[in-house]
């Protein structure tokens, strides 16, 4: 069975460190978040360096097996088109 997840990664303007979101939190949402690194608070949709599907391979038991790359994403394009 497979299921599939939209990922966004997003990096601290201040001291670069890369975050992973889940894609609505960031492009519906538009949070502010904090960076754990340097503690600057900054725009979540306006530090996005990437956005991609992600997709899981999921066993019997419910179990994930395997993760793989599907494909790029449109980064601020609120429509979620997979
Ligand atoms: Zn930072």
């Amino acid at each position: 069975m497979k299921t599939w997840l939209d990922v966004t990664v997003l990096q601290c303007p201040n001291c670069g460190r890369l975050y992973a979101e889940v894609s609505w939190y960031v492009v519906e949402m538009e949070s502010d978040i904090q960076c754990g690194e340097c503690g600057k608070e900054f725009n979540s949709k306006r530090n996005i360096v990437d956005r991609a599907l992600l997709e899981f391979q999921i066993d019997e038991n419910g179990k994930i097996q395997n993760v793989n790359l599907l494909k790029h994403l449109q980064p601020r394009n609120n429509a979620v088109r997979y």
